[in-house]
């Protein structure tokens, strides 16, 4: 079958591997005009991992991510009060990587070694199905006519707007604004240390790593409309809400200033009945962005991405049954996990002294490896059963 993925990102070219393994003919379309760089580090580990494994990108992925060796929450002063390892959260210092989410996709795409076609600089604008072909018409004019398309354009995904509807019918606000930014020659520096620094409607996070990079994350407790493209204005309604608060955060928005690189979006969950409609699919955070406060956004779109070739795969060409295994498989334990973020953004942005206290509680409780072991890794823990089979492709 031709399959159209739409977007370069993580799920897009998993499977778009993994369609290719099967046999079939996937052709990937990114609306960036190249694989985009930079971006915030994503914490890859769970089943997300047991995919790149079954890639075999595991060592690439070790070779350009980083191992943090300790989280630490800190005062206003910079004093340390708690640390833990990542490690201890996640359930494994083996099975774990931090990584770039540019790189991480990248890893992927590579894996592909150019067997796929990939058109940049363009996004689809019309699908038609018509119940036997989908007719896609692209922003640049072009035309083409696939048996499947899927969406794996992110958050935003305009393949679910086409399809599916507006995208307030499935998003979920959390209420929380995230940005995040690089920047080299930043210090204090703690090599791979992530320092974690609190107050009420935020949290400040900085990384330190190799090659004098610094990466900082924030995240903001913020009801409203936030400004959706425009980065001058996001900046500002950063400055405005952090003036005066405190630690390393008027360095740190000194710092942003400077930065080449800038993402700002608001923090939200897509929950949708289906995923798929007609000969229209969605993988990642277009199908079920779990957000960040799951962190395990990337390992989702991957075991989405496995699970959905996968049934395609052994459908003989039944891409509606294929679809529908594809849901009932996946649907339960994807909305486990977002359930699961239910009182998180305790952690990533208190919204009163109370809450601020507790969260503090809590980070001093995740130093005893027993207590992170029992509180964070249930929750963490990856209740799927990825589906074995054997690609009747060769491997790209
Ligand atoms: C700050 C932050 C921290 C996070 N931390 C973690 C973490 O620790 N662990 C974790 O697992 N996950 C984390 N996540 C979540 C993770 O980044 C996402 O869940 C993951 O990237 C989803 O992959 P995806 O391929 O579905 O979407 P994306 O990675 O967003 O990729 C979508 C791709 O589609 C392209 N695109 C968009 N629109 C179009 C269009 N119209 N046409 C063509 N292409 C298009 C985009 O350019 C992009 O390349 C975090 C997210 C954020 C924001």
């Amino acid at each position: 079958m031709k399959v159209l993925v739409v977007g370069v990102g993580v799920a897009g070219p998993t499977l778009a591997y993994w369609l290719l393994r099967a046999g079939h003919e996937p052709v990937l379309v990114e609306r960036a005009p190249a694989l985009r760089r930079g971006g915030h580090l994503v914490d890859f580990w769970g089943a997300g991992f047991d995919v790149a494994e079954k890639m075999d990108i595991v060592a690439e992925l070790r070779r350009r991510g980083h191992r943090f060796t300790e989280a630490r929450a800190v005062t206003s002063r910079g004093k340390g009060f708690a640390s833990f390892t990542p490690g201890a959260i996640v359930g494994s210092d083996e099975r774990y990587v931090s990584i770039p989410r540019s790189d991480l996709a990248a890893t992927v795409h590579d894996a592909l070694e150019g067997r796929v076609e990939t058109i940049f600089d363009d996004t689809v604008s019309t699908l038609e199905d018509d119940g036997v072909r989908v007719r896609v018409t692209f922003e640049s004019g072009y035309e083409r006519e696939v048996d499947l398309v899927v969406g794996a354009d992110g958050l935003h995904s305009r393949v679910r707007r086409l399809v599916f509807g507006p995208q307030e019918r499935f998003e979920r606000r959390l209420g929380i604004v995230v940005c995040a930014f690089d920047v080299t020659g930043y210090g204090p520096r703690d090599d791979l240390v992530a320092v974690m620094y609190a107050g009420i409607g935020f949290q400040l996070v900085r990384l330190s790593m190799p090659g004098d990079v610094t990466m900082f994350l924030i995240t903001l407790r913020h009801a409203g409309d936030v400004p959706e493209t425009d980065p001058v204005a996001q900046q500002d309604l950063l400055r405005e809400r952090l003036a005066g608060a405190g630690g390393e955060t008027s360095a740190a928005l000194e710092a942003m200033s400077s930065s080449d690189s800038f993402y700002f979006d608001r923090v939200s969950q897509i929950r949708m009945p289906a995923w798929t409609r007609g000969r229209v699919g969605l993988v990642g955070d277009a199908a079920a962005c779990p957000s960040l406060l799951a962190g395990q956004g990337s390992a989702l779109a991957m075991i989405e991405a496995y699970v959905l070739a996968a049934e395609l795969a052994g459908s003989g060409g039944d891409h509606a049954g294929a679809f529908s295994r594809y849901e009932e498989r996946l649907a339960s334990f994807v909305r486990a996990k977002q359930d699961g973020v239910r009182g998180l953004g305790v952690a990533f942005a208190p919204r009163n002294r109370g809450q601020l206290i507790l969260r503090n509680a809590v980070l001093r409780l995740l130093g005893q490896p027993f207590v992170a072991a029992r509180v964070m890794g249930t929750s963490f823990r990856d209740a799927v059963e990825l589906p074995v089979w054997t690609p009747a492709g060769s491997s790209p």
